[in-house]
């Protein structure tokens, strides 16, 4: 059996796999933010206008689940029978909430999630890559401009360290010395 090795070419590979899917993880969830958002100011509607609010239900079977859109906040719900108290909450922390009733084998549970925390959750990725990117480019930038791609200092007289922070610019950038 022939057994191939990855080099260098197998790693580069994998960082553009990496970043790729990365990029795609990033927009999806922009694309989820971006829903979250207009989920968020359609749900005070509810209030003022008196419009059913937002739902969608997963599954039209026992146990149901949905989740509906309540003023500032998305409720995902989980029922199973009919025998069911008005739920009672169990935890809340900065909103998130979850409450629920249990009775004999029918049960009522919701987790009321605040939109501004699934804002910020599915904001997270997106920033987090953006600013990773615009660091990348920053970094390139000085390199060919033949700074430390660090802290920027001048490299010109030394091209192989940097004496302010220790860094060794990229070999390729240097060039023959
Ligand atoms: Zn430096």
């Amino acid at each position: 059996m022939r057994r191939g090795g990855v080099g260098i070419g197998g790693d580069q590979n994998l960082t553009r796999s990496l970043l790729i899917l990365l990029n795609t993880a990033s927009l999806l969830s922009l694309l989820l933010c971006a829903a979250t958002v207009i989920l968020w100011t359609r749900s005070y509607r509810v209030t003022r206008d008196a419009r059913s609010p937002d739902s969608f239900d997963f599954t039209h079977a026992q146990p149901l689940y949905w989740v509906i859109s309540n003023p500032g906040r998305l409720t995902f719900c989980r029922q199973e029978g009919r025998d069911w108290n008005s739920p009672r909450p169990r935890f809340n922390v900065l909103g998130l909430e979850l409450a629920g009733s249990v009775v004999g084998d029918s049960s009522l549970w919701n987790l009321f999630v605040p939109y501004w925390m699934l804002t910020c959750l599915t904001l997270a990725l997106p920033l987090t890559a953006m600013i990773a990117w615009l660091r990348r480019r920053a970094r390139h930038r000085r390199e060919t401009k033949g700074l430390c791609p660090g802290c920027g200092y001048d490299l010109r007289a030394t091209p192989h360290r940097c004496p302010e922070c220790g860094e060794a610019p990229d070999a390729h950038l240097i060039g023959p010395t």
